[in-house]
């Protein structure tokens, strides 16, 4: 019957409170913002994948960063929980392409009100336009809060303050200070889920061109260390959509300046194919030059580039070209190359990577082993998912442990 106290209205710190209030009876929940779930309400381009509904275990390997430390929370809170949670609580939902979850009224505002309506049932005292300043810790014990010249008292203190991105959300790196302060280690923190500045300014005459299936390779030097098939973007920086975003969960924490980004156009073709049917293309065009006798195989957009990159004059008339130009042509089209310069910053990530070090929490109940009293939740961890919906589970899971082991 302990009094908790959450720090954070998001995803993970409502839910903390929800579990908490059922085992205890003086729950309060403060957020510094006028309301409650202000980033869930832009998730889903504000519809909310407010989960995924795969199997546990496919759920577990879209987790990118420690998910080791998420099989109890995985276990004990899942997709299935949050689901008919939300859907008590009055929002149908639907389970859309690649089993991604998402409200029948593609409103992520019914999300934010069922969970309130939740909170509301169970007492929980919602405390809004309550910014708090630091813990308040005694001899290794959480003793409560400090919110400018008070003080809360509480039996045990929920850190869910979220990470670091888009911060007019209200998520911006306060619980990472309060754990420092509490003596506990904070991973190096990176934007991720996002996109990717390119060198040099020719990817600008590019810009709003969307490509589907194309194969995506990433080199550091020779070695590659990304590969995946499917949709990405071109921008005025550089290079976003679904497979940059996800290369930058497993590539965003190194030092990516200068990796190479290689994209091949016709992933469908292997050369000597590609050759053939540049060759049918061309002996249909005889007379016409480079650069109008590619718009059957490219978007008018992209023609330039490849002929940029495949170095050949595009007013050659393609009758005239050589096989070793060719060749060149086919290289390009299977390697359009891009030089890498950095990651975008944390106002465009949809998640932070880094964070609390998972290693001093107690993965079951998210209680911190050094000060007693003290859990965390949600994208303070250093914990992070790819996009379909991973990201919101791991809140729920880890703020329903955190809210449990506190109330006890
Ligand atoms: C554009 C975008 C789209 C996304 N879409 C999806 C999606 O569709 N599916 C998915 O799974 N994930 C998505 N995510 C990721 C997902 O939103 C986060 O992983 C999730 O919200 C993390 O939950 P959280 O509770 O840990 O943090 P948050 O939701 O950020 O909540 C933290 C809360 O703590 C409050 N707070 C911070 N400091 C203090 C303080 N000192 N005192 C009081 N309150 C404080 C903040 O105001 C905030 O309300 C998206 C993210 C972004 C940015």
């Amino acid at each position: 019957m302990a009094k908790v106290i959450i720090i954070g209205g998001g995803a993970a710190g409502m839910i903390a409170a929800y579990s908490a209030a059922l085992t205890s009876k003086q729950v309060i929940l403060l957020e510094k913002n006028e309301k409650l779930g202000k980033k869930i309400f832009i998730t889903g381009k504000g519809r909310c994948n407010l989960t995924n509904a795969s199997n546990m275990n496919t759920v577990m390997e879209n987790v990118v960063s420690n998910k080791r430390f998420l099989f109890s929370a995985f276990k004990n809170f899942t997709n299935e929980d949050i689901m008919r949670l939300v859907e008590e609580n009055g929002t149908k939902l639907k389970i859309e392409r690649g089993n991604r979850v998402f409200p029948v009224s593609d409103h992520s505002s019914d999300i934010i009100k069922s969970l309130e309506n939740a909170l509301r049932a169970l007492n929980v005292d919602i405390r809004l336009n309550t910014k708090v300043d630091s813990l308040l810790i005694e001899n290794d014990i959480c003793k409560g809060v400090i919110i400018g010249k008070n003080k809360i008292m509480a039996d045990a203190v929920i850190v869910a303050t979220g990470g670091m991105s888009y911060q007019a959300t209200g998520s911006d790196g306060d619980g990472y200070r309060f754990a420092k302060e509490a003596g506990l280690s904070v991973s190096k923190l990176y934007p991720s889920l996002v996109p990717f500045n390119i060198e040099g300014d020719r990817i600008k005459a590019l810009q709003g061109l969307s490509l589907k299936n194309v194969n995506v390779y990433i080199y550091n030097d020779k070695k590659l260390v990304y590969d995946e098939f499917g949709e990405m973007l071109f921008t005025h920086f550089g290079v976003s959509g679904p497979v940059i975003i996800s290369a930058s969960a497993i590539i965003g924490n190194k030092n990516i300046k200068g990796y190479r980004l290689c994209i091949d156009l016709k992933p469908a073709l292997d050369e000597e194919k590609l050759d053939e049917r540049i060759l049918r293309d061309f002996t249909e065009q005889k007379n016409k030059s480079l650069k109008n006798s590619l718009n059957k195989l490219f978007p008018a957009k992209l023609i330039d580039e490849v002929i940029y990159q495949s170095k050949i004059d595009p007013e050659k008339k393609v009758n005239l070209l050589t096989k070793e130009e060719r060749q060149r042509l086919v290289h390009a089209t299977k390697n359009l190359e891009y030089v890498i310069s950095s990651t975008r910053g944390f106002n465009e990530a949809i998640i932070t990577k880094g964070g609390v070090e998972v290693s001093q929490i107690n993965p079951k109940t998210m209680e911190s082993k050094k000060i007693k009293g003290l859990f965390f939740a949600g994208e303070v961890l250093d914990l992070d998912a790819f996009t379909g919906g991973y990201n919101l589970q791991i809140a729920w899971s880890t703020g329903y442990a955190a809210g449990e082991g506190a109330g006890e």
